[in-house]
């Protein structure tokens, strides 16, 4: 029941096309964020297949295999070594490999093409997901080939990945692939809300999620608030008070980010305050922008805010995005940045848009 999933609408229509034609490939390719079903969207493939009381190409989601397909089992322990194996449902015909640390194993794709080459044991078909696929190196990318060349009629793979840029051609190739979109706010706050959390929770989370629901209900909303108050404190810095003082305190506060990924977090929420204000600048409506809880601050920003200058601020965010990845020195670029957006600096990077 496609229905029960959150959001992508076009690619339901996709999906329900091809079940109810019986056309669906062997092979197929899930791209998209994290975090926005992929898996989810999988599962219910491999349910429609089997299920045992199907209506219109869907599956009804009570009988004894929609109830198996249900979840994966995955090992309690991060360093079990069944991570190496197939991870079932409660369902013999279907499962998934990840990698169990950088990379895909050889190993593991030669379970899946053993496994794919047995009929179905119980159901109409059987289904295999392959995790992260972008972690298959050379080796176990060509371990898959051979199944992915020929996949028996029973069986399916479906290769999930949020970077498709990292497969080899031959994989994508062969791979019928299925564009994910990021769920809308409003899609993903009326998810949480079926799940329990309270409305005023929901919205905040939604807002913050950047189109993942993933990061909705994983997200921790107290790390998230605190890195929001010390990002608002940098652009009150730079378009009401003018304060460099409070910009290098800003830039030292960022840079004692323990890792990159918080570091990294921290920016994400510069650059939605940044946008909101700009938004508001331009006399969009608050119940369009990101931290519509902080409209009043926002509002009192987006006064005196320069909107070129807005724009130039996220492309120096980006640039420090693109240097961190060559591992400059993180503290150096982090303090040259809130000087350049202060004007202090020239970055002279790129042209300046307008
Ligand atoms: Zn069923």
């Amino acid at each position: 029941m496609f229905d029960q999933l959150t959001g992508n609408a076009r690619v339901k229509g996709i999906l329900k096309r091809m079940l109810v034609l019986d056309r669906l490939p062997g092979a197929m390719l899930f791209t998209g964020e994290e975090g926005i079903g992929k898996k989810l969207f999988a599962l219910e493939i491999a349910r429609a297949l089997n299920c045992r009381t199907p209506k219109d190409g869907e599956a009804c989601g009570v009988c004894s295999s929609c109830v198996r397909i249900r979840k994966l089992n995955y090992p309690t322990r991060d360093d079990a070594d069944e991570w190496t194996q197939i991870i079932w449902t409660d369902h013999p015909d279907v499962g998934l490999v990840v990698a169990p640390k950088r990379v895909l194993r050889v190993e593991q794709m030669r379970q899946i093409e053993k496994e794919a080459n047995f009929r179905p044991f119980e159901g109409k078909a059987r289904m295999f997901l392959i995790d992260e696929a972008d972690k298959l190196n050379d080796a176990s990318a060509n371990a898959l080939l051979k199944v992915l060349e020929e996949p028996p009629k029973t069986s399916h793979l479906i290769l999930i990945t949020a970077r498709p840029a990292m497969l080899l051609p031959t994989i994508l190739s062969r791979c019928q692939m299925i564009r994910f979109s990021p769920l809308t706010p409003d899609e993903i706050q009326s998810h949480l809300v079926k799940n329990d959390i309270d409305a005023k929770t929901a919205r905040l989370r939604a807002r913050a999620a950047g189109g993942s629901v993933g990061r909705a209900l994983s997200g921790d909303l107290v790390t998230f608030t605190s890195q929001r108050k010390a990002m608002l404190k940098v652009l009150n810095a730079l378009v009401l008070s003018d304060d460099r003082a409070q910009l290098l305190r800003s830039a030292e506060q960022l840079n004692e980010a323990q890792y990159k990924e918080e570091f990294e977090e921290r920016l994400d929420v510069l650059e939605t305050l940044i946008r909101d204000a700009w938004m508001l600048s331009l006399g969009v409506d608050t119940s369009r922008i990101v931290n519509e809880d902080l409209s009043a601050e926002l509002k009192e920003i987006a006064q005196k805010i320069d909107p070129s200058r807005a724009g130039d601020w996220i492309l120096q965010i980006e640039d420090l995005r693109e240097q961190l990845i060559v591992n400059v020195n993180r503290k150096v670029t982090t303090d040259s940045l809130f000087l350049v957006m202060a004007g202090d600096v020239t970055a002279g990077k790129r042209p300046k848009v307008r």
